[in-house]
């Protein structure tokens, strides 16, 4: 929605990608586990990474491990003390998500006998676990006067929970006074009404193709596609499917309104696979580990991409980009820190005691 009514969107190439537990959409929760002694392990149960915490490098660093035939990567508890595993159980399958407990427990998984089969997960946006999203500036504004944008669709990096808790209170705050200064925007009628006879077109059709076959066609050529490692040739072809789809929107159809809902829903998808791939083709280098590796540019290239990237609509409906210069560090960062997450793989594995 920012996107179409024109605002700008920062680094849509450094998609998110997580571990996650194979099989069950949720998290594999190292951020639990990790503190109370769990860890990532390759098939011989050696630890190969030396923080469990997601980041682009951490990624990257799973994937080698798949490919190198040390796979499936686990979720290592089964050398833990039982009360340390009983704690991991009640913080995990009662606070965090009921259903994994269930997930487990009539796959006769036990966290005691045997480690947590992971995998690699689709990719998406998310500015809570990668860096892309709606460009704001630190009072989250983006860069349509009047509309804010904070949580997981802005372009905080890593903000997570307490970052859309923080940003939306500021983001409240400052639309509160910007509102204050100005009077209601005139809308266009006819814009309205073109709005409307787009949203409502699907339940006008008895006939078509329906949200979920429509969705799950995009969904597969985003995989089939787009998950890193990216090629070149690979984006570009996902770029005519997608461009296919898009012929076949005026045949989707939707007879109730949860279907309608999905039916959007399916277009944003569409939109978003549409981002991904132009932003990744437009940053010719690779950086955040796993998150924008690009097999025709492996190298990381400061000197003509340490800059955000800005994806935009132009003034002929086009998808285009620029380059944003990064604002300097309010804290400065020693370079060693800076280069710190690429150090992650543990040099010599460790076996499991
Ligand atoms: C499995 C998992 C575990 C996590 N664990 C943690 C954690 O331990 N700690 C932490 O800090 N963060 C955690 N996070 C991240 C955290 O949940 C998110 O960063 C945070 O919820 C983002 O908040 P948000 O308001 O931006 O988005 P959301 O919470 O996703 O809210 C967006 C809302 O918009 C609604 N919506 C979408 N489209 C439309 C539409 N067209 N019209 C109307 N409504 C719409 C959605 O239904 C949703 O309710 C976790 C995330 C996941 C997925």
């Amino acid at each position: 929605m920012a996107y179409h009514a024109g605002a700008e969107l920062a680094n849509l190439e450094c998609y998110q990608i997580n571990p996650l537990i194979k099989d069950y959409n949720g998290p594999s929760c190292a951020y639990v586990t990790g503190p109370f002694g769990g860890f990532t392990a390759n098939n011989k149960g050696d630890r190969f990474i030396e923080c469990d915490y997601w980041s682009g490098q951490m990624m990257l660093e799973f994937w080698r491990e798949l490919q190198s035939g040390n796979g499936p990567v686990y979720l290592k508890m089964d050398h833990l003390a039982e009360e340390t595993i009983s704690e991991i159980e009640t913080i995990l399958h009662t606070n965090e998500r009921p259903s994994r407990g269930r997930f487990h427990e009539r796959r006769g998984n036990d966290y005691r006998k045997r480690p947590v089969e992971m995998h690699i997960s689709e990719i998406g946006f998310c500015s809570g676990h990668s860096a892309s999203g709606v460009w704001v500036d630190e009072n989250a504004r983006t860069t349509i006067p009047g509309l804010y944008a904070v949580g997981d669709m802005a372009s905080v990096p890593h903000n997570y929970m307490l970052g859309a808790f923080v940003n939306g209170g500021i983001a409240g705050a400052d639309a509160a006074e910007y509102c204050a200064n100005v009077d209601l925007a005139a809308f266009d009628e006819g814009y309205l009404a073109a709005e409307k006879e787009r949203v409502l077109a699907p339940t006008r059709r008895s006939d078509g193709l329906t949200p979920h076959e429509m969705e799950f066609k995009t969904r597969r050529l985003v995989n089939d596609y787009l998950e890193p490692p990216k090629v070149t040739a690979k984006m570009e072809i996902a770029q005519r499917r997608f461009a296919e789809i898009r012929e076949d929107l005026n045949e989707l159809c939707a007879s109730d309104p949860h279907e309608l809902l999905r039916a959007l829903e399916m277009q944003t998808i569409l939109d978003c696979a549409d981002m991904a791939a132009a932003a990744s083709l437009y940053r010719t280098e690779s950086r955040w580990g796993f998150y924008h590796l690009r097999v025709d540019h492996p190298q990381t290239d400061d000197e003509n991409w340490y800059c955000h990237t800005m994806l935009y609509k132009d003034e002929n409906g086009r998808m285009s980009h620029r380059k944003r210069e990064i604002d300097p560090y309010v804290v400065p960062v020693e370079a060693e820190e800076m280069a710190a997450y690429h150090q992650l793989r543990v040099k010599t594995p460790q076996a499991a005691e």
